[in-house]
């Protein structure tokens, strides 16, 4: 059962010649359980549309439901306190004078709970976040991390059917997002879908069942983390979830089981290609360890090593193709192979895929 259906939702903030269209015609269906990151640069439309399914904003067309309760139509408005929606704020917005109990508990109260009947409930939902210790405290005696902790504890203790977060981890530090990341990886329910807004593709990519991307209110491509990476289906996509480098091939063969011979100069290879093109030239995108380090006489391209950034156990590294394609790449070099700026390196193509539009397409 899809648990979240949004079809075709439209928003304009102003009327007029003034209007601007920040949501244009969103469709996505989550299912119960499922987490959904979406992932687009500032000003796509993130929060737009999660105020849109929290209700804290009204939709101009298209349709918001949530199991099966259709919650935003036209005609139609549910008021946020209606939808049994929690959200996460990326500055927590947690009440000062309440401790961490009473802000925990609130949810609860505004369902109609006493004290005594929410009070296990609350110290579950502290005990999630390893808070119970911190019950007593006030906002302002926590850290950060503590205090968004005590943000997630509030979003989930009333179990609602969908948990938004804009941006939670936006204001802390890296050490804490990794902490903050295993925090949320440990609300998921079976029964309660996670909508994620951030515009790190890291914290996307690290957490989400599927991850949207959304640009100028659009989603452009929704699939799992993996497949994102592998098979963007846009070159803007690609270049957004750092799927890998983007260049200029020509087609050596005709696809067959899903792969082609592409060619790069001289250089033969296959790539992964659902491409129906036949045209001769095509865009390719490698990924940023889809190289291996040959020997200087193997068949491969030459590249000249550029910058070297060392990454604890391997090496990101900048290096420009020799040859007639004088482009720059994107490269992860393992440990042992030490690349120094200026090297001459001979590299093979392990993986590669045909981007599906033609070159050049948005
Ligand atoms: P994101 O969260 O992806 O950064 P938003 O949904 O906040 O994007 O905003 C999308 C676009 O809508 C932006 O260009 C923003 O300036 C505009 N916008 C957002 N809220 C309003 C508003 N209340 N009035 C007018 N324009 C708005
Ligand atoms: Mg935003």
């Amino acid at each position: 059962m899809a648990r979240i259906k949004l079809q075709d939702v439209h928003k304009h903030y102003g009327r007029g010649a003034a209007a601007f269209h920040a949501l244009r015609g969103v469709s996505l269906e989550m299912y119960s359980g499922e987490f959904v990151a979406l992932l687009g640069p500032s000003g796509s439309g993130k929060t737009s549309l999660l105020r849109a399914v929290a209700g804290l904003e009204t939709i101009d067309s298209g349709s918001i439901e949530l199991a099966d309760d259709v919650v935003a139509a036209p005609g139609r408005h549910v008021l946020p306190e209606r939808r049994n929606v929690g959200v996460v704020f990326q500055g927590h917005a947690l009440w000062p004078h309440m401790t961490v109990f009473e802000n925990v508990l609130f949810p609860l109260r505004e369902s109609g709970l006493n004290e005594a009947q929410a009070r296990p409930r609350v110290m579950e939902a502290l005990a999630q976040v390893e808070l119970q210790a911190l019950a007593g405290r006030t906002p302002g005696e926590l850290s950060g991390g503590q205090k968004q902790r005590v943000a997630l504890a509030r979003a989930m203790v009333a179990n609602p059917r969908v948990i938004l977060f804009d941006e939670p981890l936006a204001s802390l530090d890296v050490e804490l997002r990794r902490d903050m990341m295993r925090h949320i990886d440990q609300l998921r329910r079976p029964d309660s879908s996670m909508i994620y807004i951030t515009h790190n593709q890291e914290e996307a990519l690290a957490l989400a069942d599927r991850v949207a991307v959304l640009f100028d209110g659009c989603i452009a491509q929704i699939d799992t983390p993996v497949r994102l990476c592998r098979e963007p289906q846009t070159e803007r996509v690609a270049r957004f979830v750092g799927a890998g480098n983007l260049l200029p091939a020509r087609r050596a063969g005709t696809a067959h089981n899903g792969c082609s011979q592409v060619a790069l100069g001289q250089y033969h290879f296959s790539a992964r290609d659902t491409s129906t093109g036949v045209s001769e030239t095509l865009q390719l995108c490698l990924g940023p360890t889809a190289f291996a380090l040959v020997g200087p006489d193997a068949p491969g391209l030459t590249v000249r090593v550029e910058h070297v950034f060392f990454q604890g156990s391997s090496y990101a590294v900048d290096a420009v193709l020799q040859g007639a394609l004088a482009v720059s790449l994107s490269l992860v070099l393992p440990f042992e192979t030490q690349p120094r700026r200026g090297d001459l390196l001979r590299l093979q193509v392990r993986d590669a895929w045909v981007m599906p539009g033609p070159p050049g397409s948005a």
